[in-house]
């Protein structure tokens, strides 16, 4: 029976990992499950799932927690703390989908086990991508792509010559501005970059999505997962967000991922590698779709893809800091404090103010990310607080 972790599995990508666990459940054994402040979706799936133990990160939720589980079996516990003692507990394989920062350490823990870490978290590679790639590699674990896009890159390289490789791409929806003159775009509310024309998300991801700051991260994950040279790597507009990645080689052969938008793909991929087993997804009906367009991408229209180039040519805490003041930067946009077009002024000053902290091309320890963290969501709220003024 195969020892399973979920952190973050009352989120999106978390229940849907535990959606396909559930379809063979007697295969499983759920070591631990993770959630951050829902109460409710927690005990519901500790009560389903039956980990060993049921953590919740809002520490002030712990003797709920306990009274909702009492009698189960499962073990509560709560904290930011025990999310990370609980990836200590050994497994073969486990899930990354804590969102934000908070899912690095966890994954850094399985990583040091040993085991295989399905990887959706996007600031654990764009972050601390050297630091991560080198503790898997010392502790001889295994990390599975998880976002549509790398799981796709790493779908295509398979039995493939790394050397053979000429570039990758990584395909874009485009967002809520693709189709607006770039000179409207400082006028863009929080209302307009809240809507997706593809795809009903939260709202976070949906603004990232039409700042292209989720596309710059997905570059930097590309570069530090994969090793690819930034400069072989592109991005391309494709408004049906079908094609996922494209790889090329050097015989000319151009390697496309096409795949229903489902996150379950991605997942099941992971969580069954090396084998592929069937799994409930729609199929294309590619004679019903009939057409799949494709643009270039345009670093003016998204200044935050320039940016992720200036960060991984920066390397060290460059990742660090531009995640970190990119939060702060969409925080600031959310509440109304800076317009859309602000938020790449705001992260793009940060990283020149910070660029002396980021210690170079060595790798950062776990320590020094966080102290870059925190400075950089300052530094940035000190700018926005200027904007004010
Ligand atoms: P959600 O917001 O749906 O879920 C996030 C999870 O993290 C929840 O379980 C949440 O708990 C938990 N959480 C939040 N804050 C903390 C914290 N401080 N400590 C511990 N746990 C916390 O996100 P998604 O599932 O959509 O995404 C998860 C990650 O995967 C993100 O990094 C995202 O960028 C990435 N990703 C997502 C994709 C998607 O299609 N959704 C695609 C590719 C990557 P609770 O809800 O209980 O508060």
């Amino acid at each position: 029976m195969r020892r399973i972790s979920v952190f973050g599995a009352t989120g999106s990508v978390g229940a849907n990992t535990l959606d396909l666990i559930r379809r063979d459940r007697d295969a499983y054994h759920i070591v631990a499950l993770t959630g951050g402040r829902n109460l409710a979706a927690l005990t519901e799936q500790a009560l389903e799932f039956r980990p060993d133990v049921a953590v919740i990160a809002d520490e002030t939720q712990l003797a709920a927690l306990r009274a909702a589980l009492a009698g189960s079996g499962v073990e509560a516990a709560a904290g930011r703390a025990a999310v990370v003692e609980a990836a200590d507990r050994p497994v073969d394989w486990a899930m990354s989908a804590i969102v934000g920062v908070a899912g690095l350490e966890p994954g850094l823990r399985v990583l040091e086990q040993g085991a295989t870490l399905a990887l959706a978290n996007k600031e654990t590679l764009v972050a601390a991508g050297p630091l991560v790639m080198a503790t898997a590699g010392s502790h001889g674990a295994t990390i599975l792509p998880v976002d549509s896009e790398h799981s796709a890159v790493f779908q295509a390289l398979r039995g493939e010559d790394p050397a053979s490789v000429e570039r990758v791409i990584i395909t874009a929806s485009g967002g809520a501005f693709r189709d607006w003159p770039v000179e409207t775009l400082a006028k863009a509310t929080v209302a307009d970059a809240s809507t997706h024309p593809n795809w009903d998300m939260g709202q976070r991801i949906t603004i990232d999505s039409a700042s292209m700051f989720n596309k710059a991260l997905e570059l930097i994950e590309t570069h530090e997962f994969f090793g690819i040279d930034p400069g072989r790597i592109e991005v391309l507009v494709h408004p049906e967000s079908l094609v996922h990645a494209l790889v090329g080689f050097n015989d000319g052969a151009l390697m496309a991922h096409v795949g229903p938008p489902d996150m379950r793909h991605a997942i099941g991929h992971a969580l069954h590698w090396p084998e592929r087993r069937a799994l409930p997804v729609e199929r294309l009906d590619l004679a019903a779709i009939g057409s799949l367009s494709f643009r270039a991408s345009d670093e003016v229209r998204w200044p935050a893809l320039r940016l992720a180039r200036e960060v991984m040519a920066a390397g060290g805490g460059a990742g660090a800091v531009f995640n970190a003041a990119k939060e702060q930067a969409l925080d600031g946009f959310i509440a109304g404090q800076i317009g859309f077009a602000d938020m790449a002024g705001v992260v793009e000053r940060v990283l020149e103010k910070l660029s002396k902290m980021n210690g170079g091309a060595a790798p950062l320890g776990l320590d020094a990310i966080m102290v870059l963290d925190q400075r950089a969501r300052q530094e940035a709220q000190r700018i926005m607080d200027a904007f004010e003024r």
